[in-house]
């Protein structure tokens, strides 16, 4: 059955390869980004936010029965905690009284391998708290130490928390929406190609994110997974943070989660 779909940063890399198998199979994608998209809105801003969702309502007529989050930066500067985060939570919160209009609505939004990496703890709780100015003076001040590479993985563990905390409350269980996170490994787009390409960076990546099982991946094989998981399939998993990272988080966490 045809669906209806909004998906976050269509303009490339995943969100662009999931836009296009929805639209393949015949599912209503409404597609957001900076630029080049049906909603053009930058969601670092609360300007931008606001625009999101009243677009949203406008062109679904109120009612949506799927979100997919992709939207996402990995620059060392406050912004990524801006973007990755409260962005994420924003087009989750705002768009989830559409959501909940419909009949077996899904959400997921995607988080990283990198949310398993070393983090900048007082940044994670800042964004967990909600308050956006603590976050983004403390990711500054991650910059200033020379530490700015610590926000990305960091704002990739505060969504995925974010996610746990969230999914089973009266808000979204409750109602039957689901909500869940991707984690992916090293994903051939955009935002990595350039360290990929270098072969000093393509190792330090490769350390980072060992992938035993057939390596980098392209955006279109993480795509068939965010389709299932906000598929009307997919009844009871909620909460979830699914790793599709060719074992990265097996080989970086073993056994460490239990
Ligand atoms: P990408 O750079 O190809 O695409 C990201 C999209 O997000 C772009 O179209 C960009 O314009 C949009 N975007 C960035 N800032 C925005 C803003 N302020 N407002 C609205 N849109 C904005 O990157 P990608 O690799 O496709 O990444 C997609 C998501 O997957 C991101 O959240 C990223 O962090 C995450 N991720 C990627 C990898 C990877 O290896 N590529 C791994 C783990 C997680």
């Amino acid at each position: 059955m045809s669906r209806t779909y909004l998906v976050t940063g269509t303009s490339s890399g995943i969100g662009k390869a999931t836009a296009e198998r929805l639209r393949a199979r015949g599912h209503t994608v409404i597609g957001a980004d900076l630029k080049g998209a049906d909603i053009e809105a930058d969601l670092s801003t609360a300007e931008g936010r606001v625009t999101l969702v009243a677009r949203a309502a406008e062109l679904t007529g109120g009612r949506l029965d799927a979100v997919v989050a992709c939207a996402g930066t990995a620059a060392f500067d406050p912004v990524t905690i801006k973007v990755n985060h409260f962005g994420a939570v924003a087009t989750l919160e705002g768009l989830r009284p559409l959501l909940a209009a419909a009949e077996a609505p899904r959400a997921v939004v995607i988080s990283s391998v990198a949310s398993v990496h070393p983090a900048d703890d007082a940044l994670v709780e800042a964004a967990l708290s909600g308050d956006e100015d603590a976050a983004v003076a403390t990711a500054q001040a991650a910059v200033d130490r020379g530490e700015g590479r610590v926000i990305y993985g960091s704002s990739k563990q505060s969504i995925a928390r974010w996610v746990r905390r969230t999914a089973i409350t009266e808000d979204w269980a409750a109602v039957g929406i689901t909500l869940n996170a991707i984690a992916p490994g090293t994903i051939v787009t955009p935002m990595t190609r350039p360290m990929i390409d270098n072969p000093e960076m393509r190792a330090v990546v490769d350390s980072a994110v060992p992938m035993p099982l057939n390596g980098h991946a392209a955006p279109e094989q993480v795509a068939p997974l965010l389709e299932w998981l906000t598929g009307a399939e997919n009844t009871h998993v909620t909460g979830q943070v699914v790793f599709i990272d060719g074992g990265a988080d097996a080989v970086l966490r073993g056994e460490g989660s239990w």
